[in-house]
């Protein structure tokens, strides 16, 4: 793709966006995966600054006693449950507010288009396509979580993104990282961008422990706590190939200007060097709430309740090379861009298909990087990982490689 369409950075105009409304305005935000981990934190932001803030609508697939706690704390015009079958709980738990309330997955979608400044895009997986296309159209802000998007639909959803003239500031930490340390950089002086990885919760186990590692185990993330998919993710390392197709759609480089590297504090989130030897990063302690306040407030900065860095209490920030031996899918999102076309959105739908088959402890956790690679392989055979123009494309690709993943779970078993 050409390196001219790419936005992110080169986008992030420090005079445009909500932002710059005058300081007594609420800014009106939908929360799309309201419940999760990183809506959580959203919510806990808001909780802080409840001024700033006015909620225009949550939703949640499924969790309605946690969706219609929020809506009541926040004031919530509408609150939407993607499983219909819990309309009428969610009615009833909101009965005698002034939250309207809406199910189903179409209501989800319609909850994106509502007229807000900020729509936070934080549902997990391909599902969250649908919606934060939605949003795009809407052409506001766009405060990105769901890397989904940027991973399956990467050029489609850009292209999107260009003709709305959406503002699109991700919030995954590292592309956050990235956006910071690169504001004001001219394209061209950029050498490479590392994204940080802090080796998750087996990096020092060898291939024979890894291959009896359980979802409990795998579950406890040492720095960072996120939904389960992307918490299996950081464990497979599955999560740093997703992040550099990410970074590839977002910032204005090639592929191999993209690096990993291992960090297990996880306090340096991204790294980037330019033509003339300097090397920018940015670093804040692993709180997710550091990168969505920037997504909602950029290009001004608001307070969080964050742990402040002693970088003395710290004593040693330390990096390590990734080990594609006993991590392989750390290779598959290189192998994936380099493929090219839809090859991204079969990764993802199978590693989904992966993950959720180990969590069920279907297959064993090292199973979960040969089915993804299985997956691409018989895929770009079958010749399904051509070039995508639309949504719908994307979206039959995904639920194809959905299929074929599913077909290759039984090898592994
Ligand atoms: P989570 O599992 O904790 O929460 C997911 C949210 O999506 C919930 O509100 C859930 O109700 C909703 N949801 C699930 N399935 C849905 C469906 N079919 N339709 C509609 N809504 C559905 O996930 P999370 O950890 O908060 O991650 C959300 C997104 O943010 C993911 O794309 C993840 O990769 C990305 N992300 C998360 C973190 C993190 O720290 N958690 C960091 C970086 C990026
Ligand atoms: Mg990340």
């Amino acid at each position: 793709m050409s390196q001219g369409s790419k936005v992110g950075v080169m986008r992030a105009s420090p005079a445009g966006g909500p932002a710059g409304r005058a300081k007594t305005a609420r800014k009106r935000l939908t929360i799309l995966g309201a419940t999760g981990s990183i809506g959580s934190s959203t919510l806990d932001l808001i909780a802080h600054r409840p001024d700033a803030f006015e909620i225009v609508a949550l939703t949640a697939q499924s969790n309605v006693a946690a969706l219609a706690k929020a809506a009541r704390q926040t004031n919530a015009h509408l609150a939407v449950i993607g499983d219909p079958t819990l309309y009428d709980e969610l009615k009833t738990l909101l009965a005698g507010t002034a939250t309207r309330a809406a199910a189903g997955p179409a209501a989800i979608v319609a909850a994106a288009a509502e007229p807000a400044d900020c729509v936070l895009a934080a549902i997990v997986g391909a599902a969250g396509l649908e919606p934060t296309f939605e949003a795009v159209r809407q052409g506001r802000r766009l405060a990105l979580a769901n890397k989904e998007c940027l991973v399956s639909a990467g050029e489609v959803f850009m292209s999107a993104v260009a003709l709305a003239g959406t503002e699109l500031l991700p919030v995954d930490s590292e592309h956050s990282a990235a956006l910071q340390v690169l504001a004001g950089a001219e394209p061209e002086s950029i050498e490479t961008i590392v994204l940080t990885a802090s080796g998750g919760p087996f990096r020092t186990w060898d291939t024979a422990r890894l291959a009896r590692a359980t979802p409990e185990e795998a579950l406890r993330h040492p720095n960072w706590s996120m939904g389960a998919k992307i918490t299996i993710d950081s464990a497979t390392l599955m999560n740093k190939s997703l992040e550099l197709i990410e970074a590839y759609h977002l910032f204005p480089v090639r592929a191999d200007q993209l690096g990993i590297v291992v960090h297990p504090q996880s306090i340096v989130h991204c790294l980037v060097s330019f033509a003339d030897g300097s090397v920018l990063a940015q670093l804040s302690a692993p709180d997710m709430r550091t990168p969505i306040a920037l997504a909602l407030s950029w290009p001004r900065r608001m307070s969080t309740p964050t742990r402040r860095l002693d970088l003395i209490a710290l004593g040693s920030l330390t990096f390590e090379a990734p080990d594609e031996t006993r991590f392989p899918a750390l290779r598959l999102g290189r192998e994936a861009l380099s493929v090219g076309g839809t090859a991204p959105a079969v990764l993802n739908a199978a590693n989904e298909i992966a993950v959720e088959a180990f969590l069920k402890r279907t297959i064993g956790f090292c199973a979960i990087a040969e089915v993804a690679a299985a997956c691409l392989e018989a895929a770009s055979a079958r010749g399904l990982t051509g070039s995508a123009m639309r949504l719908t494309d994307i979206l039959a690709v995904d639920a194809e490689a959905r299929r074929l993943a599913q077909s290759l779970l039984s090898r592994y078993v």
